[in-house]
């Protein structure tokens, strides 16, 4: 069982899921929904499509098409709204509800990218602490899922993840 943090771009990762910040429609958008959607090819808004959207905080499963990801996993995080929304908690439920598909799926690596952090406005330091906090809470109970990968594009969020991840251990 181990969290890792590296710098990458999330589509060429080789795991058994990558999670994709979408939005409630899981018919594509931009950041790193839209990289997902123009890697994977145009199949994977079609099987989006029939799914029939996600609200927030919870999770979709789909395949990975051409992605070298064998699944993507859809989750809706909270829009930023000041941080008394259930935000949090929202955010707290994305990756647990995450955790939870690959568990049911039997995907043992999953790769998480910083969810709500980019157009959705999420604070980045408070966003790291849900992030983190959820997954060492949740990760000892899984069965399935051995490897959990958070996906930091920008360097501030690198830092940040890989400072508090070090205070945890
Ligand atoms: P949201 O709407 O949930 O805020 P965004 O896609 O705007 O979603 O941003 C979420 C995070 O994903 C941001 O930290 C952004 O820097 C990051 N990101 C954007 N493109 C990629 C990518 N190709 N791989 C990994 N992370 C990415």
């Amino acid at each position: 069982m181990s969290i890792q943090i590296i710098q990458s771009d999330i589509t060429t990762l080789s795991v058994g899921a990558i999670v994709n910040a979408a939005n409630s429609s899981l018919l594509g958008g931009g950041g790193v929904d839209g990289a997902i959607h123009r890697a994977a090819g145009p199949e994977l808004v079609k099987e989006c499509a029939t799914i029939g959207g996600c609200p927030t905080g919870e999770a979709r499963i789909t395949g990975g098409y051409r992605l070298p990801a064998k699944r993507v996993i859809h989750t809706v995080g909270p829009v930023w709204q000041g941080g008394n929304h259930k935000e949090p908690e929202l955010l707290a439920s994305c990756y647990r509800n995450s955790l939870r598909l690959a568990e049911e799926n039997g995907i043992t690596s999953i790769a998480f990218p910083n969810i709500s952090t980019g157009v959705y406005g999420y604070p980045k330091d408070k966003a790291a602490e849900v992030a983190i906090g959820t997954v060492a809470d949740v990760l000892p109970s899984c069965k399935v899922v051995q490897d959990v990968y958070f996906v930091c594009f920008d360097a501030e969020n690198f830092a940040l993840y890989r400072r508090l991840l070090q205070e945890k251990q």
